[in-house]
């Protein structure tokens, strides 16, 4: 497998003096496989433009597109380049869009074509010429075809997200954002008014459990790309619930997965160049000796082969 990074911010894109070394756009992943060059895009989000421009400008000139999209949450920050990826225009294009299922009455393909309204947008959905079809995901197992087969698995964000697993020639590529750890939502305080022991009892239980749950999704991974928003001191109270993760959170979770390599990703928009530096001096130091884990902090264009 080889990855390419278009858009690795969480949120908004924030191109400026501060984003230029690491990039300003948000999320979208190309992955090619093997010698058939097979096409899968992870997220739309505005790093899908330059994609699709390189598309038309190289691989269309050899024949017509084909892809899957996999969407990992319809958030904006992972939808919003879709209206501008050039191959959508283009009738020859074959597309097949995956997201999860969200609201049993917005289904992905009215949430993906809600983008292309006059409210929002100068063409319609209904207008495009390519060919596309879009699949709803639950937590499934599925052969994709051309030996590669695809895991996926309910993270933990406000909106119902998937992580992606996918194997191929016996390499592991995973994806874990937008998600955070798991945690109990009663109350812990025994002074607390509120304070029930079976329910906290309970709720440190199934949070133990489904944060083993996503430890099993990502074991052995040739590579996990995972959500890396915040640090311990941004999200320790202030941006707890939010849906992201710290990196030491991300790390940690790669150390006990027998990860090979972690990628920090989805940076939060106000993070410089300088400080994405910082932090990936800081965790060269942190753990470059003492594990074989390698922690990589995502930037556009970047290039990793599985
Ligand atoms: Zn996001
Ligand atoms: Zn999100």
């Amino acid at each position: 497998m080889k990855l390419r990074f278009w858009g690795v911010r969480g949120s908004i894109a924030c191109p400026g003096p501060n984003t230029v070394e690491f990039g300003g756009n948000t999320p979208c992943l190309e992955l090619r496989f093997g010698d058939k060059n097979r096409l899968i895009i992870i997220d739309t989000g505005t790093g899908i433009h330059p994609l699709g421009n390189r598309l038309v400008s190289d691989d269309i000139q050899a024949g017509p597109l084909t892809a899957d999209i996999f969407i990992t949450h319809t958030h904006w920050d992972h939808i919003i380049g879709f209206p501008f990826f050039k191959p959508i225009y283009i009738p020859e294009t074959k597309l097949k869009v995956y997201g999860p299922i969200t609201f049993e009455d917005d289904p992905l393909e009215k949430i993906m074509s809600d983008l292309l309204r006059y409210r929002y947008f100068p063409v319609l959905h209904g207008e495009l010429t390519a060919d596309i079809e879009y699949l709803q995901l639950g937590e499934c197992k599925l052969d994709i075809g051309d030996g590669i087969t695809l895991k996926t698995k309910y993270l933990n964000h406000p909106l119902l997200c998937l992580g992606y697993r996918f194997e191929f020639n016996g390499k592991v590529l995973c994806t874990a954002y937008d998600t955070e750890p798991f945690r109990n939502v009663f109350s812990t305080d025994k002074d607390a008014e509120d304070f029930d022991p079976v329910a906290c009892g309970e709720g440190e239980e199934a949070a133990r459990k489904e944060n083993e749950k996503l430890l099993d999704f990502y074991r052995d991974a040739d590579v996990l790309i995972h959500d890396c928003q915040y640090t311990k001191e941004e999200y320790f109270p202030s941006k707890t619930g939010w849906g992201h993760s710290f990196f030491e959170h991300a790390i940690d979770s790669a150390l006990k997965a027998n990860v090979k390599k972690v990628v920090l990703f989805h940076h939060d928009p106000l993070r410089t160049d300088q400080e994405l530096h910082e932090l990936e001096n800081h965790c060269r130091k942190q753990f470059g000796d003492r594990s074989d884990l390698k922690v990589i902090v995502a930037k556009e264009g970047m290039e990793i082969v599985v």
